[in-house]
């Protein structure tokens, strides 16, 4: 973020503030604030675009503006209302009236706004902001009243397990995803050969072999690439490397009753099993349709 964006998100923030306080336990639907009254004289105009365009404020004419539910209840975080006990008695009290309406019932209890402030005895500005923000699930993560049918401001619906904790029914499976990609990132970190660096295809295999002068390790990649191998190394199916057909060295032999073929490369170790049929040329077919298994490519 440059600087005077910095700057003009901090001085619409501070208008939020100035806002909030001035709307004190007014309700937020009819109480206007005039952009041009002197009392702003000194705030930027796009202060208040700003705050309109992140949804804190609303426009109703061209110099008056209104609090929107979302601006109401981020100036109650900015200006720390939230911590203070008075606001903890309030919203206590609203609570424990709406819970009141639904002991002991089936259903969700629907009544009309006014009888929702005299059960609360809080000011009514106050009462309708807090159903309008939703703050009760907002503040403490709990099912929360509403407005009943979209009735704003006349009639609040209680939901019958008002109160309850709201479930992240998903948090689990998100935190096993993270705990898992966190696995293969440090898995990754760790073994920078993890995967074929070609076609990426995983390691399959990692161990090591003893010679007369120690010992060797060895890679082998689910694409066929192999490191390190007594043998010798293998290339990947898609490195220019890998050889093509025509570069294999195929042996003939007759024992007598059938043709047997055998592959042999020379610029690497590709390991084909040997081959038989009945004529030579079926042999030498059978070879090659075996290369052509072997030399597919990796897929995930
Ligand atoms: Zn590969």
């Amino acid at each position: 973020m440059s600087l005077s964006e910095e700057v003009r998100r901090s001085d619409a923030l501070a208008l939020l503030g100035q806002l909030f306080v001035t709307l004190g336990d007014g309700p937020i639907d009819c109480t206007f604030f005039d952009c041009s009254d002197a009392v702003y004289a000194e705030v930027k105009i796009t202060s208040w675009d700003e705050l309109c365009s992140e949804g804190l404020l609303i426009k109703k004419t061209d110099s008056f503006y209104a609090l929107t539910a979302n601006g109401w209840s981020e100036g109650l975080i900015r200006t720390d209302v939230v911590s203070t006990s008075a606001f903890s008695q309030r919203i206590g009290q609203l609570a424990k009236s709406l819970k009141d309406q639904i002991k002991g019932r089936q259903k969700s209890a629907i009544m009309p706004f006014d009888d929702v402030v005299r059960f609360a005895s809080l000011p009514a500005g106050w009462v309708f902001n807090a159903i309008d923000s939703h703050l009760i699930s907002r503040v403490h993560g709990k099912r929360d009243a509403s407005w009943f049918e979209g009735a704003r401001g006349r009639v609040v619906e209680i939901p019958r397990d008002f109160g309850l904790i709201e479930v992240d029914l998903f948090a689990d499976v998100r935190a096993e995803n993270l705990k898992l990609m966190e696995t293969v990132e440090r898995m990754e970190e760790l073994y920078t050969d993890y995967r074929c660096d070609i076609c990426s295809a995983p390691l399959t295999t990692r161990g090591s072999w003893e010679h007369e002068y120690g010992s060797e390790e060895i890679m082998e990649y689910a694409c066929g690439m192999t490191i390190g191998a007594p043998y010798g190394d293998t290339p990947c199916t898609q490195s220019p490397n890998f050889p093509k057909f025509e570069d294999l060295v195929l042996t003939t032999k007759y024992d007598g009753n059938m043709w047997w073929c055998f592959a042999h490369a020379k610029s690497c170790s590709i390991y084909l099993s040997n081959t038989s049929a009945k004529t030579e040329e079926e042999a030498k077919a059978e070879m090659h349709n075996r290369y052509l298994e072997r030399a597919k490519h990796w897929k995930r």
